[in-house]
């Protein structure tokens, strides 16, 4: 398997590097590189799997690997140093790197690329569906390798099809991140309609949050094809949840210490102006959110500057509501519900 030397990486001095897979030039690399210790971190999808990994890693290389038992939700939360003291290289499985977030120990990022998927005959499913002629394209980092050849096979069935660069958050051209779709928006005037490929339902629910047109799904495994995601009930669904804080008096701003999920100066900032406005706003700080911390707390409801997914996703686990910035400035008034905003991290 080809490493993925294409993509932006943050810290290059450092030697972090981008890998395809757990493959030979993975096992080559981490020989070169000549580590005391490793810690392996996976997503939670992946979780069966390391200890095998951790094992192939260790007989391949000679190694000592530790295992993360914290999942990681991306490359925006990494081992922090206190979790791995020892380690002077992490391995971090299913995650490209975030560029504009720089590591703090040597890392390799296992983008765990899926072969899965015929461009011609994913192609024909799109044609067959009688998409909107001009597409844009979304994929999962698994399935980025999809990009040229499908974009080709859908050009030559009359579509039109555009990948937008995106902002320093997203490693390639054409890539979903949960918390950042900023390459399919920079599309808006050009297309009529987006295709995202991957599996699951994660980057098709954010991608409708973030943009105005119809989203298809397209699972390259399955080769199913599914129609858009109903935009108009998840907003509502929001514009709701903000109406019910209308009268909210104290508020908790959630503030993440993960490096990468850490937006302090946003959090400041909305507790400026929640205080112009005569409330109560704490900060909270917390690495990994648990919904139970903030049970008992004498606070009406929260503003989560964390990954924006926590609010969007999870909010129904927490005790009171959870808005995103965006959605806080429209409870306080200072943006209108209409249009919604995404909560883009850039
Ligand atoms: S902030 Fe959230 S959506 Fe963005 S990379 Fe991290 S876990 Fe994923």
């Amino acid at each position: 398997m080809k490493s993925t030397p294409g993509a932006r990486v943050a810290s290059e001095p450092s030697g972090d590097r981008v890998f395809a897979t757990v493959g030979p030039e993975l096992l080559d690399a981490i020989r070169e590189a000549g580590p005391r210790r490793v810690v392996l971190e996976v997503p939670a999808g992946l979780v069966r799997d390391a200890h095998s990994l951790a094992a192939k890693l260790r007989e391949g290389t000679g190694v000592a690997v530790d295992v993360a038992a914290r999942p990681c939700f991306g490359a925006c939360d990494p081992p922090q140093r206190d979790e791995a003291p020892r380690a002077d290289l992490a391995i971090v499985l299913g995650h490209s790197p975030i560029p504009n977030v720089p590591t703090d120990r040597r890392t390799f990022f296992v983008e765990m690329r899926s072969p899965v998927g015929d461009p011609d005959t994913l192609a024909q499913r799109v044609r067959a569906a009688d998409l909107p002629s001009r597409l844009g394209l979304v994929f999962s980092i698994q399935h980025m390798d999809l990009l040229a050849p499908l974009s080709t096979a859908l050009e030559r069935r009359g579509f039109t099809v555009r990948v937008g660069r995106g902002d320093r958050r997203l490693a390639y051209a054409g890539q979903a991140l949960g918390c950042n779709y900023t390459g399919a928006e920079e599309l808006a005037a050009e297309v009529d309609a987006y295709l995202f490929v991957g599996t699951g339902r994660f980057h098709p629910l954010g991608l409708a949050f973030a943009v105005e047109k119809p989203v298809w799904s397209l699972d390259p495994a399955r080769g199913e094809l599914e129609s858009p995601i109903d935009r108009g009930a998840l907003v509502r669904r929001r514009q709701l949840l903000v109406a019910s804080t209308r009268d909210a008096r104290s508020w908790g701003i959630l503030v993440s210490t993960f490096r990468g999920q850490n937006r302090s100066p946003t959090a400041l900032a909305l507790q400026a102006r929640a205080r112009a406005r005569g409330l109560e706003a704490e900060i909270l700080l917390a690495s990994r959110l648990d919904p139970a911390d903030l049970l008992g707390r004498n606070l009406d409801a929260y503003v989560n500057t964390a990954c924006p997914r926590i609010a969007l996703d999870d909010s129904s686990n927490y005790p009171k509501p959870v808005l995103t910035p965006p959605e806080f400035l429209m409870a306080i008034g200072e943006l209108p519900l209409e249009p919604y905003r995404f909560d883009t991290y850039h």
